[in-house]
């Protein structure tokens, strides 16, 4: 008799593979990254009968192996790093000179890894999530209003599942610069996370957050860092004023931050990797280091989810939808990273995910708002922003007032020696409303919440100036910044 494995993490639930065919889903996901688990759970909460369609036997997707929690990880031990070695300035003494143990640091990101995966599958039981390993495939149209999902185990062995609905979830993977494969010396985010050593010398292609993060994270262990970036400026979907200044901050701790530069050409060499650019005056420059890593963006993983013969709508590879993320093809959603129009990050994933199962589901939900979206860079000093910025506020017609305030005036950030950046408020002039909070500093990651909470309630910045901070925080710079708009900062 043909059994199937269902949750073969869990090691416990198994279900003939004739069953599986006759049960009809509510909701079938294929994905199980951020995006995929969310709405699995959500739906199931929503008492809705769900499947899980996941290719990698641990759940998690790139967030969890090889994106935000790694990465994230990293980044707190290369926080305790500089911490460690400005010791002496807090009055510790007798550490001698801390050494690093790589190792023992990858082996700590990977427990994280482990303990959230294993986390999932517990969450999957816990609501009765059918979880399905191999590769799904939508076979085509609904037909009676049912679709059939056709999967693929690890063995070969193809199966189908049945649902009402759909929803697509299968993330994004790193784009390569033409002709270049990722390897030991040229790098993806894959590839950068299993280092057996900490390089001497990285070059980044690319300066958008995940580009940014890695430069920050092994400058601090002590890599020379070079950045080559197209655009005019690092992160370019920021603040003009943040890109400015974290340029010149990540200069001041020696990274070579090249921008405006057009990569030419990426080789092995010898002993690593050579990369030829054209600068931003037009010059040709060559540059080596140890290792590459190419930072450029991530494609939608759309190719062979057999969405050429649905009604489908691709836009650059990335799947045009609704509101209420259904795609054009009744019955299918899509969720996450494989979405066009929306920046790519987990949150955004997971707030997808959960509006795909109100509306299956038929509860109330609101769409994404792509101007109330939390934006997080942890590199040091860190980004954390919301809103539009001064240039798009102006540019969408609002007559606009700006509020400053820097680190250097508030007390806590004194207490936690973290003076570097600001919080920038953009308000709108006539009605006071805030449009946007730009945060470059100590825990600007944790601190822009406040701000989306403000911009979700359409808080004005009379609203915000009585509004209590606690003291002493790094929020109260919020407040600063709020009073700054109208030229009443109290501590600058
Ligand atoms: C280095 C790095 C750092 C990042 N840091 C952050 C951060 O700090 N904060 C943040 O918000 N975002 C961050 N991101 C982005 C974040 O990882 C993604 O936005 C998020 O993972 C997208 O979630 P998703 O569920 O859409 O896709 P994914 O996480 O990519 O998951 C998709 C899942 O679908 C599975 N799959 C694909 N095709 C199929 C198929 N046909 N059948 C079955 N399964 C399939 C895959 O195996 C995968 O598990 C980072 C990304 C990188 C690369």
């Amino acid at each position: 008799m043909r059994r199937w494995l269902l949750s073969s993490a869990c090691g416990t639930e198994f279900l003939l593979a004739e069953k599986m065919a006759e049960t009809i889903y509510d909701a079938t996901i294929i994905g199980g990254g951020p995006a995929g688990y969310m709405a699995a759970i959500r739906a199931a909460e929503y008492g809705l009968k769900v499947a899980l369609i996941e290719k990698n036997n641990a759940l998690g997707g790139t967030c969890l192996h090889v994106g935000c929690i790694p990465t994230k990880a990293l980044l707190f031990n290369a926080e305790i790093w500089d911490h460690m070695k400005h010791a002496a300035e807090f009055g510790i003494e007798g550490i001698g000179s801390p050494t690093l143990n790589w190792a023992a640091v990858l082996e700590r990101k990977n427990s994280i890894i482990a303990k959230h995966a294993k986390g999932l599958d517990f969450l999957m039981k816990k609501h009765k999530i059918a979880r399905i390993e191999g590769f799904g495939r939508l076979t085509g149209p609904a037909r009676d209003g049912i679709h059939a999902v056709e999967v693929t185990a690890a063995s070969g062995e193809v199966s189908q599942v049945k649902a009402k609905n759909v929803i697509l979830a299968t993330g994004s993977e790193a784009k390569m610069l033409p002709d270049l494969k990722a390897g030991d010396r040229i790098l993806t985010n894959i590839e950068i996370l299993a280092m057996e050593q900490v390089p001497k010398s990285l070059i980044v292609i690319g300066a958008g957050a995940v580009g940014m993060e890695f430069a920050s994270l092994f400058r601090t262990f002590g890599a020379e860092i070079t950045i080559v970036e197209f655009l005019p400026r690092v992160v370019p979907v920021e603040d003009e004023e943040i890109s400015k200044e974290i340029t010149r901050l990540f200069k001041k701790r020696g990274i070579d931050v090249n921008t405006g530069a057009r990569v030419e050409m990426v080789e092995r060499t010898e002993t690593g990797v050579k990369v030829t650019f054209i600068d931003a005056s037009g010059n040709p420059q060559i540059k080596e280091a140890e290792k590459a890593l190419v930072a450029v963006g991530r494609a939608g993983r759309t190719g062979d989810l057999g969405l050429e013969q649905m009604r489908i709508v691709l836009d650059r590879g990335l799947i045009q939808v609704n509101k209420a993320q259904e795609t054009a093809e009744p019955g299918v959603f899509a969720i996450g990273d494989i979405v066009a129009g929306l920046p790519q990050l987990a949150h955004v994933g997971a707030m997808s995910g959960m509006i795909a199962a109100a509306k299956i589901a038929g509860r109330p939900f609101r769409p994404v708002r792509r101007d109330r979206i939390p934006g997080c860079t942890y590199t040091e000093p860190q980004i954390g922003s919301v809103g539009l910025t001064e240039t798009q506020a102006k540019e969408t017609g609002h007559e606009v007032k700006v509020g400053k305030f820097p680190f250097a005036g508030n007390s806590k950030a004194t207490i936690l020696g973290a003076h570097d950046g600001f919080v920038k408020v953009v308000a709108d002039a006539r009605y006071g409303e805030i449009l946007g909070v730009h945060i470059l500093g100590p825990q600007a990651t944790e601190l822009i919440a406040e701000a989306v909470a403000v911009l979700e309630l359409e808080g004005t910045v009379e609203e915000m100036l009585f509004t209590i901070h606690a003291h002493p925080t790094l929020a109260e710079s919020l407040l600063d910044a709020y009073g700054a708009v109208e030229g009443m900062a109290i501590n600058a």
